[in-house]
């Protein structure tokens, strides 16, 4: 085997095919696919050198930098557990992140090294902390990242040399990613190099098949620019994003910080084909009121998963920008690509996150796990194939209760076409029950979004004496434009059952609160009416 190079490291080896194409740009840095293959295997030999080994865990707590990528081959190209850490973290979540992983070395960036100065002393186990992109001084177990490898712009001058030789198995242990805490304490995925690089196979499936079931040839994939504004930590940007941005030999270009101007004045000079990430995303573009200065024609796809999106905002892309709509369905725990949706499929279906990719199986479970459901009952989505990772990582009770027989049960309640296409209604645990009859809040949230003037919305249950819950609307408009609260209500009464009506509209001024990955955090805004009614 002494040539076959370990998994995800071929990965890296073999994209040097496409040379001196971008692999990542990044304001005036602009890594080729050959640079980023020397930049990985110095690190890979440096990370030797200091004795990091198979199952070594290795933290990485930075926004979307070159040397991100870099870190995340060079440590699992060895058979070290990367752990990507959320860069919008505070330094005690950090701290929670590297003392959870037990991470022995770490890499940052200057702004999340600055937020850990009063947690290192609690950090004994940490080795070596390597800061990139810092004037600071450093020094003991404190080093500069430039120090091991160089800059970005000089990785293209770095000498050819090959991987260290490691054996790595597919299902060894090649990662460990935080879920968002949407719902509870981020939790630890502990996935392996079969898991991530699963992802490759899903990318182009879900417009090829639209294609296809039209009995048309898709068009040959190509290298595109794609502008990632979704973070690298978390899975769906790492895996879904940057593998089959790496198989097609596609660039990606990078923003420290989501903004939609300067994302509009990258689109229109690095002629971005791709782009979206989550939905908001695609909303903000949309609603921009400068988006006519830009020109943004060169948009191709623009593609999302990570929370529900509204049938009106797929409408709006493909006739607004011209660009075909794409959405995926995925969770930290199947490394990201579940479903995928494209093209005329999505356009049809716009409601739906699409059909299963080829190598997962899907199924509605009932409440209670004992019984499959029929085509068309909503109950809770289980998902299998060899995206699903192991589980979470050092917490047995929380896996064997999430990882049943190699489903993952994912707490989202999803229903099944005839044709196999998913719905997702809601989360188990956001569903609203009023007086024993089911909200699901992602239906209440499609007819609100459908108003001209709301450009975010929530449902969420709070309590009622008798009732139990009752459904809440938060909502926040365009800037510039108006609508009633009964006006919100009256547009829910004439599609959807009485019940489901919102008993209140409340107008945030706002954006709705999100996590780093896009999603409305439903807990602030219970607990923020809680506060509200309780004054
Ligand atoms: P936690 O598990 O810590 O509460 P989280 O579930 O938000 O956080 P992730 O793994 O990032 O963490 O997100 C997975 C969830 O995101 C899914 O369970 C689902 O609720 C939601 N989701 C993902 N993709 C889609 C999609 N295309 N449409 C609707 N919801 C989606
Ligand atoms: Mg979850």
């Amino acid at each position: 085997w002494k040539n076959a190079p370990p998994s995800l490291a071929a990965l890296i080896q073999l994209s040097r095919a496409h040379g001196a194409r971008p692999f990542t740009i990044y304001e005036d840095e602009r890594v080729t696919y050959d640079a980023n293959y020397r930049a990985v295997a110095h690190l890979a030999a440096r990370l030797r050198e200091m004795g990091v080994g198979k199952g070594d865990r290795v933290g990485l707590a930075m926004r979307n930098l070159p040397e991100w990528p870099v870190i995340f081959f060079a440590a699992t190209s060895i058979g070290a557990i990367i752990v990507p850490l959320n860069a919008w973290w505070t330094g005690a979540e950090l701290e929670y992140g590297i003392a959870d992983s037990g991470a022995k070395i770490l890499f940052l960036d200057g702004g999340r090294h600055g937020r850990l100065a009063e947690h290192y002393r609690n950090m004994a186990q940490l080795e070596r902390v390597f800061v990139s992109r810092t004037d600071a001084k450093l020094e003991g177990r404190f080093g500069h990242f430039e120090d091991l490898i160089g800059g970005a712009k000089t990785w293209a001058d770095l000498p050819e040399i090959a991987f260290p030789q490691v054996r790595i198995a597919p299902d060894d242990d090649a990662t460990i990613f935080y879920t968002s805490g949407t719902t509870g304490h981020p939790k630890g995925a502990l996935g392996t190099h079969r898991n991530i690089i699963t992802n490759i196979f899903s990318g182009g499936y879900a417009a090829a098949r639209s294609f296809l079931r039209r009995g048309e040839q898709p068009p040959e994939p190509e290298p595109r620019t794609s502008l990632l504004v979704i973070p690298l930590f978390h899975v769906t940007a790492c895996s879904a994003g940057m593998m089959t941005t790496i198989a097609s030999g596609s660039a990606m270009v990078f923003m420290y910080k989501w903004d939609p101007v300067a994302a509009m004045e990258i689109i229109e000079r690095e002629k971005v084909a791709v782009t979206g990430g989550v939905p908001t995303i695609a909303w903000q573009l949309l609603e921009h009121p400068d988006r006519d200065r830009y020109d943004l024609s060169s948009l191709e796809n623009i593609a999302y998963g990570g929370a529900p999106a509204a049938p009106e905002l797929v409408r709006r892309i493909y006739t607004e920008f011209g660009a075909l709509p794409g959405n995926g369905w995925g969770m930290t725990e199947t490394m990201a690509t579940v479903t995928s949706h494209g093209a005329e499929d999505y356009l049809n279906r716009p409601t739906s996150c699409g059909p299963p990719v080829p190598v997962a199986d899907l199924k509605i479970m009932s409440p209670e796990g004992d019984r499959e459901l029929p085509v068309g009952e909503v109950g809770e989505l289980w998902v299998k194939g060899p995206m699903v990772v192991k589980g979470y990582w050092e917490k047995p009770g929380d896996t064997a209760e999430a990882f049943v027989d190699g489903w993952v049960k994912t707490g989202d309640l999803a229903r099944l076409d005839e044709e196999g296409f998913c719905y997702i209604v809601d989360r188990a645990k956001d569903i609203i029950i009023r007086g024993g009859e089911n909200i699901y809040s992602s239906e209440v949230e499609d007819v609100l979004y459908s108003h001209p003037a709301v450009t975010d919305a929530a449902l969420i249950g709070v309590p009622h004496r008798t009732l139990g819950e009752e459904p809440v609307a938060v909502v926040h408009l365009a800037p510039g434009t108006t609508a009633s609260e009964a006006e919100l209500q009256d547009l829910v009464r004439e599609r959807l059952a009485a019940f489901k009506v919102p008993v209140a509209v409340r107008f945030s001024d706002a954006v709705l609160p999100r996590n780093a990955n896009g999603k409305i955090m439903k807990r602030e805004l219970k607990a923020w009416f809680a506060a509200e009614q309780a004054a």
